[in-house]
């Protein structure tokens, strides 16, 4: 056993502290039960007052993450959004312009459900519905894509057609002296009997200028039956259109033509009473009513001197 000293003046001498071991006992008790009272006083003073440092960083970290989780939601309800609003012009503007259906609820929604789901993986159900809302509009928006190209194609067409289809007058109004409007069967006094007469007759000074009504192919050019020289314009999508009675045709079979380009000027050839442009329109390989095909093209002024020019009666130049 260690010894503690102490300085006797009376020995001059240092001699041994003796501790006896009930002394020893009682001081090493003492400061044990000292120091474990304040370890534990210590102990729960901690807990309650310090989270643990890790728990601190979680927490942030937590709330960092469902901030950003918010934002990327709010952006993704933002982008549906505008992706209805796509999806509302398509179907109730674009395509109705275009004469096409809307896409039905089961086109729009064609490749939402069925396959297995990116998220089936993925625990937290927050997160798994947030991909799911996300693959919902990768879904919508590439049948909006694939219904962009459809109305893209569809706009091509229709222009072709437009310009295809017979929509302005063969004769410009400044040369149109008069147009007789007798379509369909009608009486002739000096054949004595009824027989069709399937265009309108647009009266014009010789040689005045005769324009292709619509774009397409000149499949007749030539003259040498009741028509004289004739050009016959086939415009597709059904349509074709006959001009009659040429004194010079310009153009060729085979040749594509524009609409509103010169096909030839107006004279008087073949089964006919003066100079004038017999016009006709098929659709379908059926005569129909030049009428129909130019009027809408025209202002009130143009449409009011078409009026007065046109004679209702039983006449026609052929
Ligand atoms: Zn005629």
């Amino acid at each position: 056993m260690a010894h503690r000293f102490t300085y006797n003046p009376e020995t001059c001498k240092y001699e041994p502290i003796i501790v006896t071991p009930k002394a020893f006992a009682r001081k090493s008790f003492r400061f044990l039960t000292v120091t474990f009272i304040l370890g534990v006083v210590g102990l729960i003073y901690y807990n309650t007052q310090y989270p643990l440092l890790d728990e601190v960083r979680l927490a942030k970290e937590n709330q960092n993450l469902k901030y950003d989780w918010q934002l990327i939601n709010s952006k993704l309800k933002a982008t549906s959004e505008e992706l209805a609003k796509l999806e509302d012009k398509d179907d109730h503007n674009y395509r109705v312009i275009l004469g096409m259906e809307p896409l039905s609820a089961s086109e729009r929604e064609a490749g939402v459900g069925g396959q297995e789901k990116a998220s089936a993986d993925i625990e937290n159900p927050i997160i798994r519905a947030g991909i799911d809302y996300a693959e919902k509009i990768k879904n919508r928006l590439t049948v909006e894509i694939h219904s962009m190209n459809a109305l893209k194609k569809q706009l091509i067409n229709n222009q072709k057609q437009w310009a295809a289809r017979p929509a302005i007058q063969p004769i410009s109004n400044k040369e149109l002296i008069q147009l007789y409007l007798v379509y369909g069967m009608r009486y002739l006094p000096q054949d004595g009997y009824s027989r069709p007469h399937n265009g309108l007759d647009f009266v014009a000074n010789l040689n005045s200028p005769i324009y292709s009504t619509g774009d397409g192919v000149v499949t007749y050019a030539k003259g040498g039956t009741t028509y004289g020289n004739a050009v016959f314009v086939n415009h597709s999508y059904g349509f074709e259109t006959r001009y009659a009675h040429m004194n010079r045709i310009i153009v060729a079979e085979g040749q594509q033509v524009k609409r509103g380009q010169v096909l030839g000027y107006v004279g008087s050839t073949g089964h006919s009473f003066g100079p004038h442009l017999h016009y006709e329109v098929l659709y379908q390989g059926n005569f129909v009513n030049p009428i129909g095909f130019f009027q809408r093209d025209l202002t009130n002024i143009e449409y009011e001197k078409l009026i007065s020019n046109a004679h209702g009666g039983a006449e026609a130049l052929d």
